[in-house]
């Protein structure tokens, strides 16, 4: 081999940025939740135990001992699943929040999925006073209203 001209690199392939369709690994286009698994909350209670052990280590022993709260369960934790366009679950099963067992995307009951997602608690109504826009601001009804 010539030292003085070595053989182009390889071009490096592309990265893809942000989240993969978990079904096809296509860039994904739509998320929506899902509760964690048994192994999830363990994991995510593992690393809130080794973070709490780090803190106290490097925490000044002339203060009072950190406090910290009760360790994390799997109450309110989710987590995202993401998909492409092709295998994307419907619009209504995205708005809720799925069991953990739940296999979506999984291309053999699309656009459904296996579990009956959850209905998320409608969000309480801010308190804000609403605002009366001017009334040429409404479309047009032609009398047809
Ligand atoms: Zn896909
Ligand atoms: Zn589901």
């Amino acid at each position: 081999m010539d030292p003085l001209n070595p053989p182009p690199a390889p071009v490096p392939v592309p990265t893809l940025a942000g989240p993969a369709c978990t079904a096809c690994g296509e860039p994904a286009v739509v998320n929506w939740l899902r509760r964690p698994t048994g192994a999830e909350v363990a994991d995510a209670i593992a690393a809130e135990e080794k973070r709490r052990e780090d803190l106290l280590l490097l925490a000044d022993q002339q203060l009072p001992t950190p406090e910290f709260g009760p360790l994390p369960t799997g109450n309110g934790m989710t987590r995202s699943v993401y998909a492409c366009a092709t295998h994307a679950i419907t619009l209504d099963a995205a708005s809720r929040i799925h069991a953990s067992s739940c296999m979506a995307p999984d291309p053999a009951v699309l656009p459904g999925c296996d579990c009956t997602p959850e209905v998320q608690a409608p969000t309480p109504p801010s308190d804000s006073v609403p605002v009366k826009l001017p009334e040429h601001w409404f479309p047009a009804t032609d009398g047809q209203a």
